[in-house]
């Protein structure tokens, strides 16, 4: 069998250089860290091939495992000069998880392990300091009661509010020895009466339920949820790391704290942190006493500060990124217990690549693949008009930035309730604990009353791209009643408010948004992105808004133009109306007259903005009922307008009703059953080319695109129509037209039979949105369902709406280019549809071979990005 246990001890860490997976990231940093020669408390880590093993075995631990942790105790032991169970001088542990990825606060870790009630006694002896020795006590009961025997630790938290009440003081601080040494005996009681049992004083027995309940903590349902949210493999795992412990709770020359090597909301490259005096592990973090800023630090700990400063640099030196630190201070002497790679926002993740190119730390090529393409969605969305005029009712600290608005809601579950129903919302609350990952991934934002820059509901909510105001110590809130007071200003839940979290504000109402800034670091970005990418990145657009923001983030064509979007434009309606309605072709033909200068100006304007790019416009799609009015009054209003009875109309609703019109008469069969439809559009495009052409606009080359072909008869009928129409408009106006005419490939008949179809296509566009429907069989509209229920019982990884389905999907849309290409060598390939904006499916599209991406125009940057990143990954 493979080596399971890895020591970190500074004395045997030849050979240890294992990676991450099977160390977990906490145990593999902690490894680097002892090895560059840092202050690291010794210990060892359990590998995750022993997790594994333990889901495999019936959740049991091997023996060999045990005996060999002991072994490994025993040299902490001789570094430390302690004993684990000693009644003279006892060694206390710590038991950590971490997994592959950082998890923050998903999984558990017990402090203080070894104490009972004799090696408190000996503890107190030993320090002369016996606060110091039955608060780590308690602190153990409290963790390991919540942890290992699972005591919920509110009720923990509730004797100690009692007993701070009964005495009349407000903070842990000021209970002494006596006081802790009553709660400890209130915590025994607690354990005895929800366990049924003693508070285990066996030290090997405390061990081994130790890293049993961190193993089950990657089980839990907040680990489980945490997983699914971002795509994190059930199977890894997670190591368990037990270490020496070292105390900042000893006295006022102990500390222990939080730290970044840069600003990890701005970027700046600044020191950024809190930190403690006299407390221990989480304490910065729970929200319980208010932390200082680490700057502080200079004046409180000089010569700490300035070690501290030093080791930063040369963990960012050797780790090439910016870290995330915890250590503690124990009589003047500094610990490190932590290093990863920091959370960080958007904006800060791209000032720290492109200052670090700067800094030669990393190469361009490096930075460009650094920066996850999903975040920047948060750069590339309005925040508040500065203009707007506010009410401020409260501020915060600025944990989060971005700027959301929505209905204020106090718990997860009512923000999950509500975003089913589209809505958005604020959840607001005291502090976040992992209980509430749900509800903030469902949020726009979030607020706190507790907790500083470092707290769950901080990291967690830049970690998501979430707007976040925390620690507003102004608002006061009331969960039985379900509102918020600030200041006189009362809030109930379902009022709408919005939070600033780049400024820590939070205001009444919802206050409009401004573009965002795109120059300076984020253009520098994605400018080394354009050098590294194959493949083209366009935008789908159908109106001028739409068609400028996307070439303003840097679209190099429209892949998408869908027609019919024009034709739900209030004034024409009217005429689309009349034209369904018709009972003739030529009653038809009028009303089409009717429409096209609508549509002539529309593409007018869509060609100038793109000056002369490709420009690929779909041919009308969806079936004609779409169009026709539902409720009683319009059908009343239409029949008037259009001067037909009332039961006409409602003859030629029924007529066109369909029982599955995803499937229905749709596509180009609109275009074989009534080709003047597609006449009059192309009609359009081609005379828009001629006003161009008359103002002396760079001519665009549009591609037609005919849509829902599975035949090459449909194509090639559709063909002649394109082009007859085209000889006629050259002609009439005397010009030359240049004009490409393809087909979108979202059956999977047409991918099948790619090669005949290719001979009178000009270029295809995988629909992929149709394609995974008729693929799997599944409407799209219908799946919600039960997706979830797929994706939870693994049967599919991600919904295949989202992400391409590489082995189906996929499999189909590689047959296709590859059979169409054999047939026209230039055969132009692209994607449209959701997945043209997820960074997965283009790096499928990239080995696919495509030629370009279309999304949507905010997501132009990020298709960019993750075109160059999938080129990059590729070679
Ligand atoms: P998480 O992954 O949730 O951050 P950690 O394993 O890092 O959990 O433990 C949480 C906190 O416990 C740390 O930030 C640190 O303050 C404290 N801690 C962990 N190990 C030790 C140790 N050996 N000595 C003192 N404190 C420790
Ligand atoms: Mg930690
Ligand atoms: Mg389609």
């Amino acid at each position: 069998m493979d080596k399971l246990i890895f020591s970190f001890s500074n004395k045997s860490l030849k050979n240890n250089a294992k990676s991450k997976e099977i160390l977990g990231g906490k145990g593999a940093n902690l490894a680097l860290m002892a090895k560059l020669g840092l202050p690291v408390p010794p210990g060892f880590t359990i590998s995750t091939k022993v997790c594994e093993y333990f889901y495999k075995n019936n959740k049991k631990i091997p023996k060999k495992i045990i005996k060999q942790a002991k072994k490994e105790i025993k040299i902490i032991e001789k570094i430390t000069k302690k004993l684990f169970g000693d009644l003279s001088n006892p060694l206390l542990l710590s038991v950590r998880s971490g997994s592959r990825v950082s998890m923050p606060g998903m999984m558990d870790t017990v402090l203080n392990l070894g104490l009972n009630d004799k090696t408190v006694i000996a503890l107190k002896n030993k320090t002369e300091n016996g606060r110091f020795a039955k608060d780590s006590y308690r602190r153990f009961i409290q963790m390991y009661g919540n942890v290992v025997l699972g005591i919920q630790s509110h009720f923990f938290e509730e004797l100690i509010e009692n007993y701070k009440l009964t005495k009349g003081v407000l903070q842990d601080t000021e209970l002494d020895e006596n006081d802790w040494d009553g709660l400890i005996q209130n915590f025994k009681d607690l354990v005895k009466e929800k366990n049924k049992k003693d508070f285990p004083q066996d030290v090997n027995e405390q061990l081994s339920g130790a890293i049993r309940a961190v193993f089950l903590s990657w089980d839990s349902k907040r680990a489980k949820i945490y997983r699914k949210i971002n795509y994190i493999p059930d199977h890894w795992g997670t190591a368990v790391n037990i270490q020496a412990m070292v105390f900042g709770n000893m006295g006022q020359d102990c500390a222990t704290g939080v730290a970044f090597t840069r600003n990890p909301s701005t970027g700046s490259k600044e020191l950024f942190g809190e930190y403690l005096i006299n407390a221990q592990g989480e304490d910065v973090v729970a929200g319980t006493r208010t932390p200082m800023n680490i700057i502080n630090m200079g004046k409180s700990m000089p010569k700490i500060f300035k070690q501290l400063k030093k080791i930063f640099k040369e963990l960012e030196t050797k780790y090439k990124d910016m870290q995330d630190i915890e250590f503690t201070v124990e009589n003047k002497k500094l610990w490190m217990l932590q290093s990863r790679s920091g959370k960080r926002t958007a904006k800060a993740a791209i000032k720290i690549a492109v200052d670090m190119v700067k800094e030669k730390l990393i190469t361009n090529k490096q930075a460009v693949l650094r920066v996850d393409p999903n975040i920047l969605d948060t750069l590339l969305h309005p925040t508040l008009d500065e203009k707007a005029e506010k009410i401020i009712i409260a501020s915060g600290l600025p944990a989060s930035p971005g700027a959301a608005s929505g209905k204020v809601t106090f718990s997860s579950d009512e923000a999950e309730r509500l975003k089913e129903q589209m809505q958005n919302t604020i959840l607001v609350r005291i502090e976040t604990s992992p209980e509430d990952i749900n509800g903030m991934h469902a949020s726009q934002g979030i607020l706190t009353a507790r907790g500083g820059m470092t707290s769950h509901a901080a990291v967690v909510a830049r970690g998501m791209g979430k707007p976040c105001v925390s620690g507003s110590n102004e608002i006061k809130i009331d969960y039985e009643k379900k509102l918020f007071k600030a200041g006189s200003i009362e809030i109930k839940e379902g009022d709408i408010i919005t939070i600033d979290g780049g400024s820590g504000k939070v205001m009444l109402g919802e206050i409009p948004t401004v573009k965002p800034d795109i120059s300076g670091d984020f253009s520098k970005l994605m400018a080394w992105a354009d050098k590294y990418r194959k493949l083209k990145v366009r935008t789908n657009s159908e109106t001028p808004v739409d068609t400028k923001t996307g070439r303003d983030f840097g679209a190099e064509g429209i892949g998408l133009c869908r027609t019919e979007h024009m034709f739900f434009d209030e004034k024409r309606i009217i005429s689309v109306r009349e034209m369904i309605l018709s009972n003739t072709p030529e009653d038809r033909k009028e009303a089409l007259k009717k429409l096209l200068p609508y549509q002539k100006s529309d593409f007018f304007e869509i060609f100038k903005i793109m000056n002369g790019l490709p420009v690929t416009v779909r041919l009308l799609d969806p079936p004609l009922h779409e169009f026709l009015p539902k409720t009683d009054k319009d059908i009343y209003d239409i029949s008037k307008e259009l001067n037909i009875s009332h039961q006409d109309v409602k003859f030629r609703i029924t007529e066109l009703h369909e029982d599955n019109p995803m499937l229905g008469h749709r596509g180009c069969r609109l275009g074989i059953s009534f080709p003047e439809i597609y006449e009059m559009q192309c009609q359009a495009i081609f005379e828009a080319l001629a006003q161009c052409k008359k103002k002396k606009i760079k001519l665009v080359i549009p591609e037609i695109m005919i849509p829902f072909v599975s035949t090459a008869a449909e194509i090639e009928i559709l063909r002649n129509l394109v082009d007859k129409t085209a000889q006629k408009i050259q002609k009439t106006h005397s010009i030359k037209i240049k004009y490409y005419v393809g087909t979108m490939i979202e059956l999977p008949r047409a991918a099948l039979r790619a090669n005949d179809i290719a001979k009178y296509a000009d270029f295809f566009s995988f629909g992929t949105n149709d394609l995974t429907q008729t693929t799997f069989g599944i409407s799209r509209d219908d799946s919600g369902k039960f997706l979830n229920d797929y994706v939870e019982n693994k049967i599919f990884n991600k919904d295949p709406f989202v992400s391409i389905d590489e082995r189906g999907v996929g499999e189909l849309i590689k047959i296709a280019a590859e059979r169409g290409r054999k047939q026209k060598k230039s055969l132009k390939l692209g994607i449209c549809g959701e997945h043209g904006g997820d960074p997965a499916s283009i790096e499928f599209c990239e080995k696919a071979k495509l030629n370009y991406v279309s999304c949507s125009p905010y997501r132009v940057p990020i298709a960019r990005l993750a075109a160059a990143q999938a080129y990059l990954k590729k070679k």
